[in-house]
């Protein structure tokens, strides 16, 4: 079994080793399926059972990832994050909060202190890589690309430059608010946004607004996405995320 799990199962492993992720959980359990799972994906990976001692390390090691439980001795996982958004040094590593159920309300604050996502316990082994992987993507883009004057998947094109959403090459009509809120999910395929950080993006924090006002906007956009509606995915209890077809990232 465990053989199986660390065998090298993709090309990616040379690149990945160059990758520091850091797992910050107390469930030994939990901890090392993580950890093994990582390190067949061939990254680099280091572990700690404690609040305290995980922020020491991400401090001294400056991971590339942290993937951190929220309840946790010592230093819970929020403060952690805290912490880290507040350092300069470290606001930038991509946080992921690995939660139990029932803990959706830290999620929601975690996402809107600045964790990129979220993966619920428990959680199936391919949606955990999968998640990894999207955060190194992002964080990639982010470095990478930020003169983009589009941003295209399949069909989908969002001009940023013209402010025009094309689908299959046809200009669909949005409202300034829905430009705002596709762009901030395209922009960032596959992260977890919470309903309040989507509608501070969209709507702004200056008009009071139903936490529930993004919901009409998003089913309004999602009726101009034609085909693609279904890539604007309900985040259970927190919010939304942008997940494109396979293959459809330009
Ligand atoms: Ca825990």
């Amino acid at each position: 079994m465990i053989s199986t799990l660390l065998r090298n199962r993709s090309g990616e492993s040379e690149l990945n080793a160059s990758r520091h992720v850091m797992v910050v959980e107390d469930e030994a359990d939990i901890r090392r399926v993580i950890e093994l799972n990582l390190l067949a994906e061939g990254y680099n990976v280091k572990v700690a059972a404690d609040g305290n001692e995980g922020l020491e390390v991400i401090r001294s090691i400056k991971p590339d990832l942290v993937l951190l439980d929220l309840m946790l001795p010592g230093k819970d996982g929020l403060d952690i994050c805290r912490e880290m958004k507040a350092d300069p040094s470290l606001t930038d590593i991509p946080v992921i909060i690995v939660s139990a159920r029932g803990e959706e309300q830290d999620v929601i604050i975690g996402l809107g202190l600045g964790a990129d996502d979220y993966i619920c316990k428990p959680f199936r082994v391919g949606e955990l890589v999968s998640r990894v992987k999207a955060a190194f993507r992002r964080a990639e883009n982010r470095s990478g690309n930020e003169t983009n004057s589009s941003l295209s998947f399949g069909d989908v094109v969002l001009d940023l430059e013209a402010r025009k959403l094309l689908i299959s090459g046809v200009e669909v009509h949005t409202t300034a608010t829905e430009f705002r809120l596709l762009q901030a999910l395209l922009e960032s395929p596959g992260k977890a946004f919470s309903r309040q950080l989507l509608t501070d993006i969209a709507i702004g924090d200056e008009v009071y607004v139903n936490e529930r006002t993004i919901d009409s906007h998003v089913s309004s956009v999602r009726s101009k996405l034609g085909d693609a509606r279904g890539w604007i995915r309900t985040v259970w209890g927190v919010g939304y995320r942008f997940e494109p077809e396979q293959g459809s990232q330009a």
